[in-house]
């Protein structure tokens, strides 16, 4: 897992600017939390971080093209990352903190982890559910066959059975 941990000493009380382009440093992110994704054009991840008391003020940008796995079909999903963010993120070393904690202590110096901060902020720049097209028709579960591509013949008319009732109902105008 890449990490690079940085001392809140370190940060002039008028702030660093931090930038993370270099794709190697992406792929490997891609590589270590398992995420099927390529970028088609550079990702980058640029903030500045403003030290506070007890915490950091951290405010940037997300930006690149990448290509993941559509939700409905498993298709090219092409998404364009141009978020920009800001939050404050309280700096207490947590005792019980979780492997992928973004802040520790070490002989009693906060620190927090830079490049994870990067990550989280491309993953939540990203959709929950990427799909290739809006109205991507995804895949038949019984057959598998790409519904963008075509139809299949094994799902004719299927639907909630609980719909049965009012399709089959007849209105009457007058
Ligand atoms: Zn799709
Ligand atoms: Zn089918």
């Amino acid at each position: 897992m890449q990490t690079q941990w940085i001392a809140l000493h370190d940060i002039p009380a008028n702030g660093r600017e931090f930038s993370f382009h270099d794709q190697d440093i992406w792929n490997r992110l891609f590589d270590d939390y398992a995420l099927p994704c390529r970028a088609e054009q550079p990702v980058r991840v640029d903030f500045t971080i403003i030290p506070a008391n007890d915490g950091i003020f951290v405010q940037g940008t997300v930006s690149g093209t990448v290509i993941l796995g559509c939700s409905r079909c498993l298709e090219d999903a092409r998404i364009v990352c141009n978020e920009p963010f800001d939050f404050f993120e309280p700096l207490v070393a947590d005792d019980n903190a979780s492997r992928n904690s973004l802040v520790r202590e070490q002989a009693g110096i906060l620190e927090f982890d830079i490049i994870g901060l990067a990550w989280e902020q491309f993953i939540m720049a990203l959709p929950d559910k990427p799909l290739c097209s809006p109205t991507c028709k995804g895949i038949c579960p019984d057959c598998g066959q790409n519904l963008n591509a075509g139809t299949c013949t094994c799902r004719k008319e299927v639907g909630d059975p609980r719909l049965s009732v009012l399709r089959n109902l007849k209105i009457s105008k007058n």
